[in-house]
Parts: C-alpha cells; structure tokens; sequence
C-alpha cells in the first residue's frame, strides 16, 4: 500500500533566515549561503553535476511547507494551505498548484536517500511564489474539507421521528469542524448553513484549497424492513478520480495513482473509530462510485452514519452524546490518515 512513509524533520537550523531569504528575494552566495533580512544561512549544500543542490526537506521546513513523500511513485508533494509544490525524483518538472508546470534547471535527486533540488529552486523557481506564506506561516495548517449531505430543498433522508438528514450532517459536520480546530487543522464546510449545494461542486472546493482531506457525511435510509436494517458503512471511490489536473494526468502516466488506497486507508480509519465508538452494527467499508468522491484527488471517503429510518438508530442520532461521539470518531480517523496539523 501506498502511504506518505516519510513527513520532514526539524533540523534545528536557522531554518527562518531561509523562509526570509526567500521572501526577500534572496540571492545564493558562494554556492551554499542565502542571504537575506535575517543573514546568511547554510544549507547543506552539494554540488552535483557542477550544479549546486540543496536538501529538498530542509528547504520545505523552513518554510513550513508540509511535505510528503511516497517512496514508491518518488513523488513529493510539499503544501500548505495556499500553495502547493509537486516533484518528482528523477524529473526536472515540477507542478505548482496542481495546475502551472515549470521546469528546474536540473532533476531533483536522491543523495543517501535524501532528496535534493538544485539550489535555484529556492531562488529563482519559488519567488513568485514568496506572498503566498510571508508572514503568515502561522497559518499552514492542513486543511480537511468536511461535506455535510444535502441541504437546502435537497432535504436527503426523512428519519423516524421526523430527523432530517440534512439537518442532522450538517450538526455532526460543525461538530467535527470544533474538534479539528481545536487541535490545530484548518477545516472548510462546503456549506455551513442550509443551503443547496450542487454535488458536482463540492469536491472542486476540497480541490481549490489543496485539502488533505474529504469527509462527506450522510444518513442511510431504507423504505423496506426499517426495523432490520441499521448500522453504519463508508465508501470510497476505487480508482482513479477523474480529473483534467496535469498533475494527476502526470502521475498516473508514470507511476499509476495511489489516491484510491489513502481514500480506503481514510474510509477504513473513519469506519473503524465510528463503530468503536458507537457500538453500532458494522456494515462495512465499500466501493461507491459517487459523484463527491469520483473527482476528489485527495483522499476522500463517504459516511452513512447510521439509518435514520432505523428506529434504534434514529434515537441514538437524535442524542447529543451520540453526535458528539460520532463527531469524535470521524475526526480521529481523520487524524490518524493526515497526522498532526
Ligand atoms: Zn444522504
């Protein structure tokens, strides 16, 4: 399975003279010194090849950038929540934003199992890019994306007591949204009142602000057998969300996509915490080719709660003690699929 095996280390540097130095516009002395407001500062620097080189995960520290990298398709991706870088071991095209392809004077590289990019990726290739953190690099945070079903005149399941299921992710979605910040995560509703919401547009927003995650939550509902069937169950999309972005083009041509396993890995967490922490009957983890997930390229998973046409279940979805323990579960397996903020 394909996973971020590797987030990047402090290295206990002056790792803010980089992020000024870039913000400033810096200039690259004597091959391995970037000097700035706040001095000069020495990355590690190799030369390889005559061109000189810079670790990639120093250079993402310092900026605060959140960096991932999967072994296995050699590709990083550093981010935060206004700006995102994607390399490639071995190639010299970047992409930034998921949409603007540019090209490093050299391919980035592997030294002693480290990545290294040519040093005029943090002079030259950066820049442009140097408002979009400067002086708010408290603010990177992940953001997750949470989308409470329905809305609106879109009403979703009507439930056994009258329970509305658009009434009811939207609670769990703002409840879920409390816990995540006060942990430190950036969160994003894709809406936080009740309103419509067009299927089709609510992955674009998880899309738009580089989410490292999507959660969309809904009740089940059957019309047959209301008193058997309950329980909760998660889908995810399982295979390669459709999508026009170069990035995702560039990936799956070279190294095949590793989206749908981190949407299962998040779908399972997600499952898993809800039935721990519910006691509610296990229906499973599922392939669902829905419209929210086919075109997330983040990892992106679906949860049916509980049947509000249950009558067990509905009761339990009416508690507060139940919403907050779903809320809880919800976003520990959120955490557990991106780690800390
Ligand atoms: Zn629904």
């Amino acid at each position: 399975m394909i996973g971020p095996v590797r987030q990047q280390q402090p290295r206990g540097r002056s790792l803010r003279a980089v992020l000024l130095a870039v913000a400033y516009g810096a200039v690259l002395c004597a091959g391995t010194e970037f000097s700035g407001p706040a001095g000069p500062l020495h990355l590690e620097s190799k030369s390889i090849g005559r061109i000189e080189y810079v670790p990639l995960l120093d250079v993402a520290f310092a900026l605060r950038l959140t960096a991932r990298w999967y072994y296995e398709s050699r590709l990083i991706e550093i981010r935060n929540a206004s700006l995102s870088i994607d390399l490639m071991v071995g190639s010299r095209c970047i992409v930034i934003d998921r949409k603007t392809a540019k090209r490093l004077p050299a391919t980035v590289v592997l030294v002693r199992g480290e990545p290294f990019v040519p040093a005029s990726f943090v002079t030259s290739t950066l820049a442009p890019y140097a408002a979009r953190w400067a002086g708010k690099t408290s603010r990177n945070a992940a953001v997750v994306v949470l989308d409470p079903g329905h809305g609106g005149n879109d009403q979703g399941a009507t439930g056994h007591g009258g329970l509305l299921e658009k009434n009811l992710t939207l609670d769990l979605a703002r409840r879920v949204r409390q816990i995540l910040v006060n942990r430190g995560y950036k969160v994003r509703l894709t809406r936080d009142t009740d309103v419509f919401v067009p299927l089709e547009s609510r992955p674009t927003m998880a899309q738009n602000v580089g989410a490292a995650a999507f959660v969309s939550i809904h009740a089940n509902a059957v019309t047959r057998n209301v008193r058997a069937i309950r329980g909760i169950e998660t889908f995810y999309y399982p295979t390669t969300p459709k999508t026009r972005s170069i990035l995702e083009h560039w990936k799956r041509r070279f190294f095949g996509d590793a989206t749908p396993n981190r949407s299962r890995e998040l779908a399972t967490y997600i499952q898993t915490k809800l039935v721990e922490a519910t006691g509610t009957p296990n229906r499973g983890v599922k392939d669902g080719h829905l419209v929210v997930l086919r075109t997330t390229s983040c990892p992106a998973c679906l949860t049916e709660i509980g049947f509000i046409s249950n009558p067990t279940d509905a009761a339990l979805m009416g508690r507060d003690d139940h919403r907050t323990k779903i809320a809880n579960a919800i976003a520990q397996g959120i955490i557990s699929l991106i780690g800390p903020p």
